[in-house]
């Protein structure tokens, strides 16, 4: 009989102060840390990390505190703080300069974050029932990364910020920490999703984290700099047409993040965008993709767009059309107006009738097909790059997204004479052909002399 050893798990300490949420906050954060297969450590010797959290109530709580922080570091001397008295970082680190890590209270994520530092459990799969990466849903190679929840807009179609609140936005180290997990489980793609990439940071106004040494603001172009950094594709999704975006194409013609931007315009015609009570409803947004494209020849930009929204007129439409039109973009999804129970424009006036909206949505559909496909020829007997999703062993070909190509929502590239690649590959590709919305070509080394 084979016997297998169990490596030892790591071992975490426990002091808790102050009141009952603190408690609760203590509670979750141990129940994160033994699902992952940590122990428990009853006194400061066996400990190979101490948690302290803290209580800052009253000046008398914070000396508590301070104190059980002190006698951690002395009976143990490997300690992460949490807690209310993580707002007060430097008066800890003043007093105890070798604290390992402090975060504040609820900041779950970063206090378990700080733990896995301090102490990292040994790889093992019967210890570590959920890897290192998290459980994911999608394909090993590619994973979406969410960097905030909530937004600070209303616009008047959606409930969203009734559903989730406001924006919260992660603290950048927690997302960096995770995408570089991610990539060290095997993700070539990073896809970066919120309701509102731009406006990331704005509710902790960009506060700096150290990150490997360097500050880092909670900012959407130091977050993408720094994940293009770690190797992996980079694509932002879910990107409104602020200024700053302007930052990010430098990023994208260095090579740091893909030249892909997926940026919801919904309209473009000003009444209805202003209707819709849209952020970034600039008029000169045309202008700023001339810009981008002068910068980035190659963005691929992908929107989508509402048709038949309360009071939308055939001017309207119209104006979207030549919009389209002008604008050029890459890949455009459309939808007819839906009216969703809470939301405003729901019991607005002058509701478009059903066979209208089919008719609008048919001719931006139409519209962007063509765009779609005269966009796509330009690419024949062109190189890209082609990150393998799927290969098909019977016939020897593959199926892969190019640069411009999201999972689910964009195209594909369809690959012939694939064989030897696996899902996760990145090959040169040569396109033969192109269709409305795909390509077609053959892998490099394929190619025949
Ligand atoms: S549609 Fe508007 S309100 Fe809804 S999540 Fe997007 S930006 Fe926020």
């Amino acid at each position: 009989m084979n016997v297998t050893t169990l490596p030892k798990p790591p071992r975490v300490g426990l002091v808790s102060l102050g009141c009952p949420k603190n408690l609760v906050d203590s509670e979750r954060i141990m129940t994160k840390l033994r699902g992952e297969g940590y122990d428990m450590s009853a006194d400061y010797a066996g400990a190979d990390v101490v948690l302290v959290n803290t209580c800052g109530f009253l000046d008398s709580a914070k000396e508590e505190s301070l104190e059980a922080i002190g006698e951690a570091i002395a009976e143990n001397g490997r300690v992460v703080v949490t807690g209310c008295m993580g707002k007060e970082a430097e008066v800890i680190r003043e007093r105890f300069p070798d604290v390992l890590a402090i975060t504040g209270a609820h900041e779950y994520e970063q206090v378990v974050g700080a733990v896995h530092e301090a102490a990292p459990m040994p790889a093992n799969a019967f210890l570590n029932l959920v890897p290192e990466s998290g459980l994911k849903l999608t394909p090993r190679h590619y994973s979406y990364l969410k960097i905030s929840e909530g937004c600070n807009h209303r616009c008047a179609f959606c409930i969203i910020p009734h559903l989730r609140g406001d924006l919260v936005s992660r603290r950048p180290d927690a997302v960096l920490r995770e995408a570089e997990k991610l990539i060290a489980a095997g993700t070539k793609e990073l896809l970066v999703i919120s309701q509102d990439t731009s406006a990331y940071g704005v509710d902790i106004r960009h506060q700096p984290r150290m990150w490997k040494g360097e500050e880092v603001r909670a900012h959407m172009t130091d977050l993408a700099r720094e994940l293009g950094k770690l190797g992996a594709w980079v694509r932002l999704h879910y990107v409104y047409p602020y200024p700053h975006v302007d930052n990010i194409m430098p990023l994208m013609a260095e090579g740091l993040v893909l030249p892909y931007l997926d940026i919801p315009f919904q309209h473009a015609s000003p009444n209805v965008l202003r209707a819709m009570r849209r952020p970034a409803n600039d008029a000169k947004v045309l202008q700023r993709i001339r810009s981008w494209r002068e910068q980035v020849p190659h963005l691929a930009i992908r929107s989508s767009f509402v048709l038949g929204f309360p009071g939308e007129t055939e001017e309207d439409v119209s104006y979207l059309l030549a919009w389209l039109e002008e604008a050029q973009l890459d890949r455009v999804g459309a939808f007819k107006f839906e009216p969703v129970e809470g939301a405003p424009a729901t019991s607005m006036d002058l509701q478009v009738p059903e066979d209208l909206k089919q008719e609008r949505f048919e001719r931006v559909m139409a519209l962007s097909a063509r765009i779609s496909a005269e966009k796509l020829q330009r690419k024949v007997g062109s190189m890209i790059d082609v990150l393998i999703d799927a290969v098909d062993a019977k016939s020897g070909g593959a199926t892969g997204r190019s640069k411009a190509d999201a999972p689910e929502i964009d195209g594909e590239v369809h690959l012939r004479d694939a064989g030897g690649l696996t899902a996760g590959d990145i090959v040169s590709v040569r396109v033969e052909d192109a269709d409305e919305h795909d390509l077609f070509g053959v892998p490099l080394e394929f190619v025949p002399a």
